[in-house]
């Protein structure tokens, strides 16, 4: 399917809490689904579901709503998320083992199939079935493994020594813990994730 890139990240986010929300559904066998459940579900009207979907294409019956499996199927193709994900991950420290040794991962078919480290005493070592490899091997291992999104978890003063190295051996999605913003091409896109900035702002509503 040709990605449009132009769709607003925001719908893009929206698909995967519909993806999360079907699975719900589906673990409690509901069959079908109206715009206007999906949207109370996730706190959004019944017409920004509708809008949503829209930009994918025609989806459900007017009427009558959507059947939930067809619709996450549907969803996981536009997301492709329906195949395991060949993610790499770097920094197998604090956080990188914590994520490593996450089991949940899997369950959605995001597969850490490869770790690096540069730390001689970590190297080798294996950490849930993936064996941390020699940093010094990132760009031939990712070629090698076809790894599709590398997850960064290194010291922020090493980060973009490194993402220049995971950029060279072809990756365009890196999904980025350190606090730092990455000078990366246009046709890379990195998502951030920062715990600090989300309980600063949750520290606003502290009553
Ligand atoms: P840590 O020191 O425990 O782990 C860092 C790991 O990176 C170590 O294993 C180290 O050996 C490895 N490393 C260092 N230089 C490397 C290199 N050149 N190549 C490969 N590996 C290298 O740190 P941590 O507590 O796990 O934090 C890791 C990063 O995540 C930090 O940048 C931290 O600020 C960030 N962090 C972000 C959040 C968040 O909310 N986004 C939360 C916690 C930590």
């Amino acid at each position: 399917m040709e990605r449009n890139l132009k769709i607003p990240k925001a719908v893009i986010k929206r698909l995967s809490l519909y993806s999360r929300i079907l699975q719900n559904l589906e673990i409690k066998n509901v069959q079908k689904v109206s715009s206007k459940e999906l949207g109370e579900l996730l706190g959004v009207n019944s017409a920004q579901v509708r809008k949503d979907l829209a930009y994918f294409g025609q989806f459900g019956v007017p009427g009558f709503g959507y059947y939930v499996s067809e619709l996450r199927s549907e969803i996981k193709k536009i997301l492709r998320t329906d195949r395991p994900i060949k993610i790499g991950l770097i920094g197998v420290g604090n956080l990188g083992t914590a994520l490593l040794s996450y089991t949940g991962f899997k369950k959605q078919g995001f597969n850490i199939i490869a770790a690096f480290d540069n730390d001689k005493r970590k190297i080798g070592r294996r950490q849930n079935n993936v064996i941390i490899e020699d940093i010094e091997n990132l760009e031939k291992i990712i070629r090698e493994k076809e790894i599709e999104i590398i997850i960064l978890t290194v010291p922020v003063e090493k980060a973009q020594e490194i993402t220049d190295k995971v950029l060279s051996a072809g990756i365009t999605t890196i999904l980025n813990f350190v606090p730092t913003r990455l000078i990366v091409p246009d046709y890379v896109k990195v998502h951030y994730v920062d715990l600090s900035i989300e309980i600063e702002s949750l520290s606003f509503y502290v009553k």
